[in-house]
């Protein structure tokens, strides 16, 4: 089956492309399902911290709309919508963060760390700091999302090694520990790691080899992956997904999750998937 569990339109604020622009497109490359998975984190912080965030994600009254404009889409389309959305963890907030995830009618909540407060807030990709320890911080800080239990799956992992060179030598085996560390904690967790397509495009200092580096202990701890795109406009919809799928089969990674009402099943990625995902 072919999905992508990572698309934002106009109501991440900073994507372009309505709910029906992005369907018109899923239909033309032949994908069966997806979930879109809005920027929300206002929601249900408390206001004097909602001001730091530097992004302006989807806005407090948007979200009932938004829960709307989907299932009103599902009328619409054979192509099976689900309900999700991509939240911010920030230590300290899992109280609220899990309350507000439970009040709502969603079929999968994505976690994610864009910002980190050590680091006054500032996106990970934009900080000026000694790599290996941002490498370092960015992981642990992953890994407490994770331990939260509050998310079906993580998103990105990848930005930590986009912002800085993977270090060499004795920091290098540390980074690589702390990776595995994550890998491990959402294994105990038995929650799902994100194969985010966009991770292809090898911005920053991504290069394959550190990717490659995240599959192996995928496939070693047997940790079940979304996939997604993490689409900003309808052109970018299964993005890289012909190279990305190839990867993950060269990895024995032959299943990813889909999600109804915060349960996960597992697909099986087949071959027509493949040749139905020629797109770059
Ligand atoms: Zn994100
Ligand atoms: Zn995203």
């Amino acid at each position: 089956m072919l999905v992508d569990y990572h698309l934002h339109t106009v109501f991440s604020r900073h994507a372009t492309g309505s709910m029906e622009d992005y369907l018109d497109k899923v239909r033309r490359l032949g994908i069966e399902e997806v979930c879109f998975t809005e920027h929300t984190s206002r929601q249900y912080l408390p206001e004097e911290f909602c001001h730091q965030i530097p992004s302006a994600w989807m806005q407090e009254n948007e979200l009932s709309i938004y829960l709307e404009q989907l299932a009103a889409a599902a009328k619409t389309t054979s192509i099976r919508i689900k309900r999700g959305l991509e939240v911010d963890y920030f230590a300290g907030y899992e109280e609220p963060l899990g309350e507000f995830l439970d009040s709502l009618p969603l079929d999968f909540a994505l976690g994610t760390v864009h910002f980190l407060p050590m680091y006054q807030m500032q996106y990970i990709s934009l900080i000026e700091a000694e790599p290996t320890a941002l490498l370092l911080q960015y992981l642990d800080y992953t890994k407490k999302a994770i331990e939260s239990g509050l998310f079906d799956s993580l998103a990105h992992i990848h930005l930590g090694w986009q912002a800085v060179p993977w270090p060499k030598g004795e920091d290098g085996k540390a980074a690589r520990d702390a990776l595995g560390e994550v890998v491990a904690a959402a294994l105990r967790q038995d929650m799902c790691l994100e194969v985010n397509t966009r991770a292809f495009n090898f911005e920053g200092y991504g290069t394959s080899q550190a990717y490659g580096r995240f599959l192996e202990m995928i496939t070693d701890y047997g940790v079940p992956v979304t996939l997604g795109s993490d689409a900003h406009a309808p052109k970018d919809v299964g993005r890289n997904y012909s190279e990305a799928l190839r990867t993950l089969k060269h990895y024995g990674i032959l299943e990813v999750a889909t999600f109804e009402k915060r349960k996960r099943q597992m697909v099986p990625i087949g071959d027509r998937l493949l040749k139905a995902a020629g797109t770059k």
